[in-house]
């Protein structure tokens, strides 16, 4: 899952018009011109690709810190439906809609 993405964001980053490889969070340049919706585009997926990335890296820290499928928040058990349709979920229901809500 880590890899799939690693290479999503890798193809993204190749697309975009700046030379941003290699950098982890390239600035915005300010001349963007008129190719700008496509970057923007592009710029949303590659932030939710990275934030997806962030959560499976998290959730392989936990798994080797022997905390992966107890809640970040409470300390309780994560469900194990709940694992299966989101591996990286690092908080119970109850926590992650309070999570959800103060965002
Ligand atoms: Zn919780």
């Amino acid at each position: 899952m880590r890899d799939d993405l690693d290479r999503s964001i890798a193809i993204l980053q190749g697309e975009r018009p700046a030379p941003a490889a290699g950098a982890g969070y390239p600035q915005d340049s300010a001349d963007a011109g008129s190719s700008l919706s496509e970057a923007d585009r592009t710029e949303a997926i590659l932030h939710s690709a990275r934030n997806q990335r962030d959560g499976v890296i998290a959730a392989l820290t936990r798994i080797e810190t022997n905390a992966y499928g107890r809640c970040v928040d409470c300390g309780g058990d994560i469900p194990e439906g709940r694992l299966d349709a989101r591996p990286d979920a690092a908080r119970c229901v109850g926590c992650q809609s309070k999570h959800a809500k103060r965002r």
